[in-house]
């Protein structure tokens, strides 16, 4: 963990739940922040978009835990059936959006150039981008995961990246919904150089914050925190669980 930067834990819901579990979900972890206070860390909730306005509401006054959106478009507004702008998650209490996760360049097809875009509108609208970069399982047998991460990093970080407006999730694919992690040699080494990509192509490489992604559970979350260079973890299938992931919450260190 790079010793100045406040972690973040991101949970994203993915495509599930309803209007009752995102009730619960958000009503569970504000009974946490009541009994411990707050967890040391930064806290974001990303809802499918249609729960946004609900948990928004079910955030009110709740300064510790922001929501965020899944996906926006690149562009600003217009003729995008279906899709949803960075201004619109603003305007319903978003404070960050992840672009670029594993399973919208997989059900989508967004390639690199694409993610990098929505991250600069995102920005522009006022909102973090997280950006999403990792290796697939044959890029890692083949011994290539840090040059595949450097080359979609490179193509993918928003123009105007700062410590503000960008956070990086580096989640290799094979790792999330899977069970499996990298170990913790491994995902050091690709922090390292996402780091050291950061400082060469930002000015403020040292202060974006870089979360590890893919299978992070309470059992495992205080050791990935603990790597150099792991500023906080983006949580799926964990993060529908309010006990799971306040747990993986108070595990930064
Ligand atoms: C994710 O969806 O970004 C993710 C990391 O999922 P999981 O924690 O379930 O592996």
């Amino acid at each position: 963990m790079t010793g100045s930067l406040r972690p973040l834990i991101a949970g994203n819901w993915k495509m599930n739940g309803s209007r009752a579990t995102t009730r619960d979900l958000l009503a569970g972890l504000r009974a946490f922040l009541r009994e411990s206070g707050p967890a040391g860390c930064d806290i974001v909730v990303c809802a499918p978009a249609p729960y946004l306005p609900l948990a928004a509401d079910r955030l009110e006054g709740v300064s510790e835990i922001e929501l965020g959106g899944q996906d926006c478009h690149t562009a600003v507004s217009g003729a995008h059936t279906g899709d949803v702008s960075a201004a619109m998650l603003l305007d319903v209490g978003c404070a960050y959006v992840i672009v670029g996760h594993s399973e919208r360049r997989a059900d989508h097809g967004e390639d690199s150039e694409t993610v990098k875009a929505k991250g600069e509108t995102a920005i522009a609208s006022g909102l973090t981008a997280i950006v999403c970069i990792g290796e697939t399982l044959e890029d890692r047998d083949a011994g290539r995961a840090v040059d595949v991460v450097g080359s979609q990093l490179d193509s993918s970080l928003p123009d105007g990246t700062d410590a503000a407006n960008t956070v990086i999730a580096y989640e290799p694919v094979w790792a999330i919904g899977t069970g499996r992690t990298p170990n913790e040699a491994e995902i050091g080494e690709i922090h390292a150089s996402i780091r050291a990509r950061l400082l060469d192509r930002t000015e403020d490489g040292s202060g974006v914050r870089i979360l590890y992604g893919g299978s992070v559970k309470p059992e495992n979350a205080a050791a990935i925190l603990s790597v150099p260079d792991v500023n906080g973890a983006l949580v799926g299938g964990a993060s529908l669980d309010a006990t799971a992931f306040w747990s993986i919450c108070q595990s930064c260190p």
